[in-house]
C-alpha cells in the first residue's frame, strides 16, 4: 500500500466515523448498578431469614468534569438508560478511532514519525521478590 493509498483509506475511515457519530442517539456517561436495601421497619420481610430486601433500585455512577456523581434511575427508565450508556461508550470508541486515524494521517501528510499506539501489557505478578541493590 502506498502512502497515498493509506491516506485515502484513513480519510474514508474518518468520513465513516463522522457518519456514525451523527447517527448516535441520546447518551450519558456512567455505570448502571442495582441495589437492594434493608429498611428500619420492625418485622419487615427485608430482615427475615432468608431476607427479602427492598429493590432493586438502580443508579448511574459517573465522573464528569473531575467530580463523581450518582443518580437514581427509575425502573421504567432502566432500558433507556442502558441504551444511553452504550451510546456514550460508542461515542468514546468513535472519538478514539478518529484520533488514531488523525494522528496517522497527520504524520503521513507531514512526513513525520508516526505516534506508536500504547501497547497494553498484561501485568505479570512475580512470586519471587527482587533483590534490591544498594
Ligand atoms: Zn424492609
Amino acid at each position: 500500500m502506498t502512502t497515498g493509498d493509506r491516506q485515502a483509506y484513513l480519510e474514508a475511515k474518518i468520513d465513516t466515523l463522522k457518519q456514525e457519530l451523527l447517527a448516535l442517539g441520546d447518551l450519558r456517561p456512567g455505570t448502571l448498578s442495582e441495589q437492594y436495601n434493608v429498611c428500619g421497619k420492625a418485622g419487615c420481610a427485608c430482615k427475615a431469614d432468608p431476607p427479602r430486601k427492598h429493590g432493586p433500585y438502580y443508579q448511574v455512577s459517573f465522573t464528569w468534569q473531575g467530580r463523581s456523581h450518582t443518580q437514581f434511575v427509575r425502573q421504567e427508565n432502566v432500558a433507556t438508560t442502558r441504551q444511553q450508556l452504550r451510546n456514550y461508550e460508542k461515542l468514546r470508541a468513535l472519538v478514539e478511532a478518529w484520533v488514531a486515524a488523525g494522528l496517522e494521517l497527520a504524520a503521513l501528510r507531514f512526513g513525520t514519525a508516526p505516534v506508536r499506539p500504547r501497547v497494553r501489557r498484561k501485568v505479570v505478578r512475580r512470586a519471587t521478590t527482587r533483590a534490591t541493590s544498594q
